[in-house]
């Protein structure tokens, strides 16, 4: 275990690749030895590194944004490691991630690692063992991370509890969406971009920009010492980049400074213990023959309209209490 570690440390890139595929294996004897490699992976490495989730609806540019943010934090001596989505595996998002950046100049780069997780075996736009996958980055020497997520049911706020800070990516026009249910995104928010604010859309985006100014006054800030920012770029022109940046290196010396860092990890690993525990509870209490069996007689039945689907949840519920012991 100590000679994988020491080659991820190394920065021994098919290493790091092997590693990654391991801790993602639900296979019990890869757990094990996953596991003792994370602990060692956690214990041995230093903790000064920050991440962001990245977040915002399909195809405003996230990934060209990751790429273009990317290489200008390599450019000024960062490691930057990214756990994105699989623009090849389109089964679940439809064609939305038809013409998704591949991030190819990023990937090539002996300063980056970027890992894509396949569309349909993502929960909610986070990888089942994204935490686990941060771990294995930091270990290497990946300083700045970027989760990126596809905005597609409690991503966002499951993102938000896993990460340092919070960069939301918005379209040009997208104000209106303040009124409803984005509100509770926007929130989240320590720093907002409006992407493509380039051609046409250029007027449009610095309005979107000024709504969004005045709206976060009226959010209370989720993070002590930080304002939330609200920023303009274009990730395809590299325009605001250099702003943007700025703002983020700003945002991890005011975590850093103000000693934010280690109570927030703390908040970060309740979260995920409870979280993953809860995946794993769900998935071994569903396969688990009893029910497995009572349930497809349920689905059964309702295809033929027969017996009362309250009744078969009932009854499946008091097989799992019995089954755990549960009263
Ligand atoms: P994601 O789904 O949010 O990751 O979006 P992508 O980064 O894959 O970008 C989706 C599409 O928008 C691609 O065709 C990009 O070339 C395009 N795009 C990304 N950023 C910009 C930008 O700043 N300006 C313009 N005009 N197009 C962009």
């Amino acid at each position: 275990m100590s000679s994988i570690f020491q080659s991820i440390k190394d920065g021994d890139r098919v290493a790091l690749g092997k590693a990654m595929t391991l801790v993602e294996s639900d296979r019990l004897e890869d757990r094990e030895i996953a596991v003792q490699l994370l602990d060692l992976c956690q214990k041995e490495s230093n903790q000064n590194f920050i991440s962001f989730a990245v977040s915002g609806p399909p195809g405003v540019g996230k990934s060209t944004l990751i790429e273009t943010l990317g290489l200008k934090a390599i450019a000024d001596g960062q490691k930057v490691g990214v756990l994105t989505v699989d623009p090849s595996s389109q089964i679940s998002l439809g064609s939305i991630l038809g013409d998704k950046s591949r991030m190819n100049q990023l990937s090539l780069s002996d300063s980056a690692f970027v890992r894509s997780s396949p569309a349909g075996t993502l929960l909610g736009g986070i990888g089942r063992r994204s935490r686990e996958l941060m771990c294995l980055l930091t270990a290497a020497g990946y300083n700045l991370i970027f989760l990126e997520t596809v905005g597609v049911g409690q991503s966002e706020h499951i993102a938000w509890q896993l990460t340092d800070g919070f960069l939301l990516v918005i379209q040009p026009g997208s104000g209106d969406e303040l009124q409803g249910i984005k509100r509770g995104i926007t929130e989240l928010a320590d720093i907002i971009v409006v992407n493509k604010t380039d051609g046409k859309s250029s007027e449009e985006a610095m309005r979107t920009r000024g709504y969004y100014q005045n709206a976060i006054h009226y959010f209370s800030g989720q993070r002590t010492g930080w304002e939330p920012r609200v920023l303009n770029c274009s990730a395809l022109e590299g325009t605001g980049i250099e702003e943007l940046w700025e703002v983020l290196r700003l945002y991890s010396s005011s975590r850093l400074e103000n000693n934010q860092l280690k109570a927030e990890r703390t908040r970060q690993n309740k979260f995920w213990l409870s979280w993953s525990l809860g995946i794993t509870a769900h998935h071994l209490l569903m396969a688990h023959p009893t029910v497995n069996q009572k349930l497809s007689e349920g689905l059964n039945n309702i295809d033929q309209h027969e017996g009362s689907m309250f009744k078969t949840e009932f009854e499946i519920e008091s097989a799992m209490r019995k089954l755990t012991g549960s009263t």
